[in-house]
């Protein structure tokens, strides 16, 4: 898989892609990073790639010729490409698109700055994503965002794609609790049952304090979810569980 990311601070995207589990699977290629600095695709002595608002107001504007000409040079290149445009007026990116993303072999984000983009550009576009209802001074950072999410849905870029699946947001809840060593810290104990190697047990405490926390915290998520046996049955587990405690 290939992302192109189209800037005007490619060095940014260097720097941050350069670590981490990303930074390892472009190293072993499994996947593919190219940073197209916009402003290649000029023609000025100046490089510019923005300009004045037209109709008046302050900031400026990103020109629509060098997206333009960035992608007659990239789709003569290019085949099965999704063209994604970071923004904080599109649909709210999820774990839902990440999933979705990860199914194309190249995508293409145009990273606005200033004000934003020239709206002529949006007829490349094929979908406007907001990481958040705020608004960053650029898109370089809501697109690696994005990219290191779609990333860990493909093959190979996280170690265990077990680790993956029982990430938050997988199967529609947040993930579990998690400790690690000392067993007991400050007075602080790791729950018993985690220390027991009863694999089923631990399976089973998993699965219902991951339902319990999603009720909790992401009450929109578990209304949601997709009520089977399985669930239904944790349910009535925690529900007793809750009761005998109370009482
Ligand atoms: N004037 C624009 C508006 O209010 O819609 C905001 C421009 S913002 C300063 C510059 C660029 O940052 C945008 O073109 C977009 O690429 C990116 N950006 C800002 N906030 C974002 C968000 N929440 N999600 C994704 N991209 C964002």
């Amino acid at each position: 898989m290939k992302f192109t990311i189209v800037t005007v601070f490619p060095d940014m995207i260097k720097e941050i892609s350069s670590w981490g589990v990303f930074g390892k699977a472009l190293s072993n290629s499994n996947i593919e990073m190219e940073i197209v600095n916009l402003r290649d695709y000029t023609h000025d002595r100046h490089k510019t790639t923005d300009d004045y608002v037209y109709g008046g107001g302050s900031g400026m504007v990103m020109k629509p010729e060098p997206f333009y000409e960035f992608m007659d040079d990239y789709s003569s290149k290019n085949a099965g490409y999704r063209v994604v445009y970071p923004s904080p007026q599109g649909k709210h990116f999820t774990s839902e698109d990440a999933h979705r993303l990860a199914k194309y072999d190249n995508i293409v984000f145009f990273c606005g700055r200033y004000e934003g983009i020239d709206e002529r550009v949006m007829n490349l576009v094929d979908e406007e994503l907001s990481i958040g209802d705020f608004v960053t001074s650029g898109g370089e950072l809501p697109a690696m965002v994005m990219v290191d999410a779609i990333g860990r849905y493909r093959p190979g870029v996280i170690g265990s794609f077990e680790s993956v699946e029982n990430d938050s947001f997988y199967n529609g809840m947040l993930d579990h609790e998690n400790y690690t060593r000392p067993d007991e810290y400050r007075g602080m104990k790791v729950p018993e049952i985690l220390l027991s190697g009863n694999h089923k047990l631990i399976d089973d405490e998993r699965k219902k304090n991951s339902l319990f926390r999603t009720i909790i915290k992401r009450p929109d998520l578990f209304y949601k979810m997709d009520l089977d046996q399985e669930n239904k049955k944790t349910i009535v587990k925690l529900i007793k569980e809750l009761y005998s405690n109370a009482e």
